[in-house]
């Protein structure tokens, strides 16, 4: 890697971050945080974002800035190497957004696979679509080329925000200057750390869903979500043959255990295939696994959860780690735009 990669991870702060998060992004970002050699590193709480959505609960979207903040500083996001920032508070952003958007055809944010299923989720919207929120793929594309990060690491639901971000780039330079910065994004390895399944089976965890094991839940709340998971359906007797494909306890353990944990807590199953193929040949019961995955959730949450609570007691630092991270991020935005303006002929008193 070379020292001009700058890389945009972001989260919005709709509710407390989970498990979902943690294999799909957090410690993605955190490895690379520490590893790669890049120039800048930004980490962006996306108010505004969340906003698109929730633009009817403010509480929800102020609350939840410092909870992932929080988060993010538990599992190790480090504000010496990430700048943190809040997203409302660079207006250069918001005018970006202004701008690409001529850019952009509404039946090509229509098309938007990611954007099309969250319509469809959102009972909110079956009385009508807020503009606001069609327009997220381009106000991320805003926030990304605002910083001409030329990476992002996501889930794979990101994947169609970067081809739409990518397009922008192309069209904003061929048709003004030279300006903007096409990105790639990095996905976890696993399928399904890039998306992680519900507990209740759906096929995303989402903070939307109610279907979430979280980094700050307790000890008992983890067990307790852990033995009302969903299985397989038709695996009712022991000795019946079970399918850990669409089985989120396996989809966990296929992401989370580790040789330690069978070590520790399973030492008669070598690792996780043969796990899995014993429960797929029958003679294996739900009530034994389900409490291999508790045993393997609670050591890896146990750190990160004990880290929060330090954190949590001193939240006036916590914001001025975020204050100190926008004022960076501000200035990297505002020269951006001022060469992005320039460009469009937008430039009057220079
Ligand atoms: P919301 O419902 O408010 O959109 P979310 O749970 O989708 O919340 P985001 O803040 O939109 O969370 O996503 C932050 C990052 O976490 C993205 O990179 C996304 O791909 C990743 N992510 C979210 N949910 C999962 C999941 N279930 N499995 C893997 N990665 C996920
Ligand atoms: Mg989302």
């Amino acid at each position: 890697m070379s020292d001009d990669k700058i890389i945009l991870t972001g989260i919005r702060p709709t509710g407390s971050l989970h498990i979902g998060h943690f294999c799909g992004a957090l410690q993605n970002n955190v490895f690379i945080q520490n590893t790669y050699d890049y120039k800048y590193m930004y980490g962006m709480i996306a108010d505004a974002q969340a906003l698109t959505d929730n633009f009817d609960n403010p509480d929800k979207v102020r609350n939840n800035v410092i909870e992932v903040a929080l988060d993010m500083l538990a599992v190790g996001y480090d504000p010496e190497k990430t700048i943190l920032f809040i997203q409302s508070e660079i207006p250069e952003l918001t005018e970006l957004t202004f701008y690409y958007m001529n850019l952009v055809t509404v039946a090509r944010l229509q098309r938007n696979p990611t954007v099309k299923s969250e319509i469809e989720q959102k009972e909110k919207f079956s009385t009508g679509l807020p503009v606001g929120f069609l327009n997220y793929p381009i106000s991320q594309a805003a926030d990304i080329t605002a910083f001409k990060a030329t990476i992002v690491p996501g889930g794979d639901d990101q994947a169609p925000m970067i081809e739409q971000t990518n397009e922008i780039v192309h069209k904003f330079n061929s048709i003004y200057a030279d300006v903007l910065k096409p990105v790639k994004i990095i996905t976890p390895d696993s399928n399904h750390a890039a998306r992680l399944p519900g507990i209740d089976g759906n096929a995303k965890m989402g903070k939307s869903l109610n279907n979430c094991i979280y980094l700050k839940d307790s000890a008992d709340t983890i067990a307790s979500r852990v033995q009302s998971m969903f299985t397989d359906p038709n695996h009712l007797r022991i000795q019946d043959p079970g399918n850990t494909k669409d089985n989120p306890v396996f989809i966990y353990l296929s992401v989370f255990a580790k040789p330690e944990h069978f070590a520790a807590f399973m030492p008669e199953y070598k690792d996780y295939s043969e796990l899995a193929a014993h429960y797929e040949r029958g003679g294996l019961g739900d009530v034994k696994v389900k409490k291999f995955l508790n045993n393997v959730l609670q050591e890896t949450l146990r750190p990160i959860r004990e880290k929060r609570e330090l954190l949590a007691r001193d939240s006036a630092s916590i914001m001025e780690i975020l204050r100190i991270g926008t004022n960076k991020a501000r200035a990297a935005a505002a020269e951006t735009l001022s060469e992005v303006k320039k460009a469009m002929k937008l430039d009057y008193f220079n």
